[in-house]
């Protein structure tokens, strides 16, 4: 039973983190004229209404995009996925990953989205109904088995998992070493929860013995509510594309501007 729904946490600083470094991602990837694959395994609903009850409940898009939008200027990847989404969707609306993606990759690219919850799958069709991606309602590993190597070979998957279940944490890591020894060559993104239990400490640390080459990127912020248990977002990326570190450090200290001196 998939309880998660991401309308509670869109925008919020997480969010940035995440999805600024994707869309620069695919900035750079988009560069040269051959297509890419791009497959995301838990890919939400890809469009939300920050004026929806769930998101002004959370409040936590006011503390995030609403409040570091600035940090991007207009030519930053994030900033121009943003605008074109809310100058057809409207200025309150906030672009999930997938929208980012149908924004900033191209016709002859390879989309692949897999969704499991039922209503978030319907909204996902719908959101990219005008666009080339294909939209499973299917577990997003099994996805992320089934199409890898894909075709184009050159490529990114996102892997952003909801961590609802408890073996999330355990399993994440032998899922990512399959998809590795079947594609070697594409970039592979993961996020997770930076916790103050520190639930995520194990997964990472079998993750940097496995791919030692990989970038490891964290940043803080202050949680969203007094004693929630989210205090910062991660991301650990298996074959970075050059410059991708850079970013994130430039990134990184933007959000240290966040944190009480
Ligand atoms: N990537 C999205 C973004 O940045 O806009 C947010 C995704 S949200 C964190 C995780 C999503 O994964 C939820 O919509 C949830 O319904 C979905 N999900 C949970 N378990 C899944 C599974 N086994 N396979 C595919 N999707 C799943």
């Amino acid at each position: 039973m998939l309880s998660y729904q991401h309308i509670y946490h869109a925008g919020n600083l997480a969010d940035v983190h995440k999805h600024a470094l994707l869309a620069w991602m695919l900035d750079y990837l988009t560069r040269k004229d051959k297509p890419v694959t791009y497959i995301e395994t838990h890919a939400g609903r890809g469009l939300y209404d920050l004026d929806d009850p769930a998101a002004r409940k959370t409040g936590e898009a006011a503390e995030g995009i609403e409040k570091v939008g600035t940090w991007f200027d207009a030519d930053h990847p994030l900033s121009r996925a943003l605008r074109s989404v809310r100058s057809a969707h409207g200025p309150r609306c906030y672009p999930g990953s997938p929208l980012i993606a149908a924004e900033l990759l191209r016709p002859t690219d390879a989309v692949h989205f897999a969704e499991l919850h039922p209503q978030e799958h319907s909204a996902l069709s719908a959101a990219l109904a005008r666009t080339s991606a294909k939209c499973y309602r299917q577990d997003g590993f099994a996805l992320a088995h089934a199409l890898t190597p894909p075709t184009p070979r050159r490529g990114l998957m996102l892997i952003d998992p909801s961590y609802e279940i408890k073996t999330d944490y355990t399993e994440i890591p032998r899922h990512i070493a399959k998809i590795v020894r079947a594609w070697n060559v594409g970039t592979i993104c993961l996020w997770y929860p930076i916790l103050a239990r520190a639930a995520h400490e194990q997964m990472v640390a079998q993750l940097e013995t496995a791919h030692p080459a990989a970038l490891r990127h964290e940043v803080r912020f202050p949680p969203a509510r007094p004693g929630h248990g989210m205090v910062g977002s991660g991301l650990f990326v298996i074959m970075p594309p050059y410059g991708l570190s850079d970013e994130a450090a430039r990134l990184a200290a933007l959000f240290r501007s966040l944190m009480p001196a």
